[in-house]
């Protein structure tokens, strides 16, 4: 345990209903017994675990600061594995503040960012692929995402690198009775069953790293822009998504003289969306500084929604965007099919389209359903388990590599101690993604995320 007993403001900070100030550490109690006065007289540290008074938050000279209720944990069954009291009361921005200053008078200290899920980790309530679902969830922004999150919270990555790390342990360790014995005839110690091992867990591996980028878009969502030429219906388009009229739509071309930015959540899937000044040669300074932008936004966007007007021919403007964008992941819009169409289709071979009215918002629909096979969100399944940080892909990537080269060194005929230490690297990568074995910067690294009081 933590010599230091921590305290902080576990809710938001804003007006609600209730706030919780958090205090964990081996003095938990009676810090909070020095602060916190029951109706029943009672003191904290009377109670068992789980157990809770109602009664008042007290200022130096007794007088009642806020009404509260007060909840005890004790180690090791608590979030941290510490004794913890969880004082509730009235939710409001200065009041919780002054309870929080009244907590550390009495002689906790003011807890670091992520410094009680750091806790939890050190005091093995929680490995480290579990620390990070932990952040996820809060900071899932859509329901897919949430649900990648949970299972990871669930220990299914742990359970898998877990299943991964004991094949490599056996192999390790049979391969060394095989060095050390080389002519004993040792039934399954062969040659043969390691690299079937072997081969096992780097399949084990490519599995994971395979689904990474789907979890990413999930999560942290896509970077999306809407580009094509003026008045093609791009605002229309940004406001459909949006569902409001966070662009200005007008029939004057070149309306969106910058980049219009907006989060909207289409199905499962999260856009950082970009609306473009309209692609077209221009003299006007601002317009033009638009226009750069818009390029700029379609070289680095992830995802473009390149729109055209269905109800005119393509012209050179069109076909030149068309060029620009046939070898990025892009969905063709074809707008206004509430009109007559008069746009030449087999001029667009090759793009994935679809057929839409912006402005009486048809094809929403088909549209999301295209955004989500484009990105291969149907390639996940519910039982796949998805890495949910770049550090956990690292660790993997390094796990594959160290087997890669195991197996490499196998089939060169390389003496067994060599490819002994290609399976100890990828045993270490993937005993730092659970944290089994992990550096405190790595450590300081991934809970400086966190907010403080989580
Ligand atoms: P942008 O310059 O590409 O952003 O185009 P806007 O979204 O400002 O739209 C230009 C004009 O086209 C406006 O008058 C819109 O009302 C109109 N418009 C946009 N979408 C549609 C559509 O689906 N059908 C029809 N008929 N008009 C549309």
């Amino acid at each position: 345990m933590s010599e230091r007993t921590i305290a902080a403001i576990a809710t938001p900070l804003g007006e609600g209903g209730i706030s919780v100030i958090r205090i964990s550490g081996d003095d938990a109690i009676t810090v909070a017994d020095k602060c916190f006065k029951s109706v029943s007289g009672k003191k904290l540290c009377e109670l068992g675990g789980y157990q809770a008074l109602f009664g008042s938050v007290v200022d130096r000279d007794n007088s009642p600061l806020d009404d509260a209720v007060a909840l005890v944990f004790l180690a090791p069954k608590s979030y941290t594995g510490e004794n913890i009291v969880e004082i509730s009361v009235h939710g409001g921005l200065v009041s919780t503040r002054q309870i929080l200053r009244r907590v550390l008078q009495c002689g906790a200290v003011m807890a670091t960012g992520g410094e009680f899920t750091k806790r939890a980790f050190l005091n093995g309530k929680l490995d480290l692929a579990k620390a990070e679902s932990v952040i996820g969830l809060i900071t899932a922004r859509n329901d897919a995402a949430v649900k990648i999150t949970q299972s990871a919270l669930s220990g299914k990555i742990s359970r898998d690198i877990k299943d991964i790390l004991d094949k490599l342990l056996e192999t390790a360790s049979s391969l060394s009775v095989f060095a050390d014995y080389p002519d004993e005839d040792i039934p399954g110690l062969t040659q043969e069953n390691f690299c079937k091992m072997l081969n096992d867990c780097r399949q084990k591996c490519e599995k994971l790293i395979s689904t990474y980028d789907t979890g990413r878009i999930i999560r942290e969502g896509i970077s999306c822009a809407i580009v094509g030429k003026p008045n093609v219906g791009k605002s229309t388009l940004m406001n459909l998504l949006c569902g409001s009229d966070r662009s200005i739509v007008t029939d004057i071309a070149g309306t969106t003289r910058d980049v219009v930015e907006n989060v909207v959540t289409v199905g499962d899937i999260t856009l950082n969306l970009s609306d473009t000044a309209g692609l077209h040669d221009t003299n006007d300074v601002v317009e033009k500084f638009g226009v750069d932008k818009a390029k700029e936004k379609i070289e680095n966007a992830e995802l473009l929604l390149a729109v055209f007007d269905a109800s005119g021919p393509l012209d050179q403007d069109d076909l030149a965007l068309l060029e620009s964008i046939k070898d990025k992941k892009c969905i063709v819009v074809l707008n206004k099919t509430d009109l007559e169409a008069k746009i030449d289709k087999s001029q667009l071979d090759g793009f994935e389209i679809i057929e839409i009215s912006a402005k009486l918002g048809l094809g929403y629909a088909a549209l999301s359903d295209k955004i989500y096979g484009i990105c291969n969100l149907h390639k996940l399944s519910p039982n796949d388990t998805v890495l949910i940080s770049e550090r956990q892909l690292d660790c993997v990537r390094r796990a594959l590599d160290g087997i890669n080269e195991a197996l490499d060194s196998m089939h060169l005929g390389i003496t067994l101690d060599a490819v002994g230490v290609c399976i100890d690297d990828a045993i270490a990568a993937l005993l730092e993604l659970t944290g089994g074995r992990v550096t405190n910067e790595v450590c300081d690294e991934i809970f400086k995320r966190f907010c403080v009081g989580k």
